[in-house]
């Protein structure tokens, strides 16, 4: 391959990140769907305040490999059985990257901005806030904000707002907190609010060092020393969700992969659009049935939009 600097060299890629959304990431890290793919924080400890041991893809494998033993001895049923006890698909077989030298498919596993920030994380916060101060108190306020250059108005509310788009999610942040205030929710719902909505755009910084990487940390720390307020409002039973849970990897990710822009999925998903049409039309527009993943992209189906 020819370098930048005009020399030839012999190149032995390897696969150091994989940018997905969350049942992929869990579809190629062999993960239990509702644990995280990263490290082995079992589905009822999510929302633990630290992270758990990391996953080891040998360990993985090495469950993989009994499992399949069980399978051929005793039956299929109890080779999955043993997957789900070890917190692994129970269809685990055979990953693609068995094999690969050095990777390690966890650790690969990259913090994803649009499906785990704002299509996760936010659209949580959105439905706390509404269980908190009531959806029609909410789409009253988001009514009565005047308009300004570069807020969206949402002029009926969001409630709603069905198939919510990334760009409505980002709109959403930027007045959320502007329609807590001055309710009579408890401050601690301001305050944690506040926490998640900062961690949010602290993470979207094109670079980063200790210091700001420390504010990433701050700011989770204090969502999560405030956040009982939303269980004990009843809005929410406990908090062990996998994306939140995902917050915690985030510092870590960007020391190792660099800042959250270099594996945003946000451009690959607007490719869905325009790649989706471009196959619709160069198709007959006839036989649907076959063509159904240029209808979904037609109709813009995906949530993510
Ligand atoms: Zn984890």
């Amino acid at each position: 391959m020819y370098c930048a600097d005009g020399n030839q060299r012999r190149i032995h890629p390897i696969l150091a990140t994989y940018v997905a959304d969350y049942p992929e990431q869990c579809l190629v890290s062999c993960a239990k769907y509702g644990t995280c793919p990263k490290c082995q924080q079992p589905a009822d400890d999510l929302q633990n305040k630290t992270l758990g041991n990391p996953r080891n893809p040998k360990h993985t494998l090495s469950i993989i490999q009994k499992a399949n033993n069980l399978r051929k001895t005793k039956s299929t049923s109890s080779g999955n059985k043993y997957c789900l006890q070890n917190n692994l698909a129970a269809a685990a077989n055979n990953p693609f990257w068995e094999g690969f030298p050095i990777t390690n498919i966890h650790a690969s596993i990259t913090p994803d901005i649009l499906h785990q920030l704002y299509q996760g994380v936010l659209k949580h916060l959105i439905s706390w806030c509404q269980a908190m101060i009531t959806e029609q108190e909410m789409d009253r306020r988001l009514r009565l904000l005047p308009p300004a250059y570069g807020v969206h108005h949402f002029k009926n509310g969001i409630s709603a707002l069905s198939q919510i788009s990334g760009q409505e999610r980002k709109d959403m942040a930027k007045v959320l907190l502007g329609c807590l205030v001055d309710t009579e929710i408890p401050t601690a719902v301001l305050r944690s609010t506040k926490a998640l909505l900062d961690f949010i755009y602290l993470a979207q910084y094109p670079s980063h060092d200790n210091t700001t990487l420390g504010y990433m940390e701050d700011a989770l720390n204090a969502f999560q020393k405030d956040r009982n307020v939303f269980i004990e409002a009843g809005a929410r039973e406990d908090f062990n969700i996998p994306k939140l849970h995902s917050l915690l990897h985030y510092v870590d990710s960007i020391k190792d992969f660099g800042a959250t822009d270099g594996y945003n999925t946000e451009m690959f998903e607007r490719l869905h659009i325009d790649f989706a049409k471009e196959g619709w039309r160069a198709s007959n527009h006839k036989n649907r049935k076959a063509s159904d993943d240029f209808v979904v992209g037609k109709k813009r189906k995906s949530s993510c939009f």
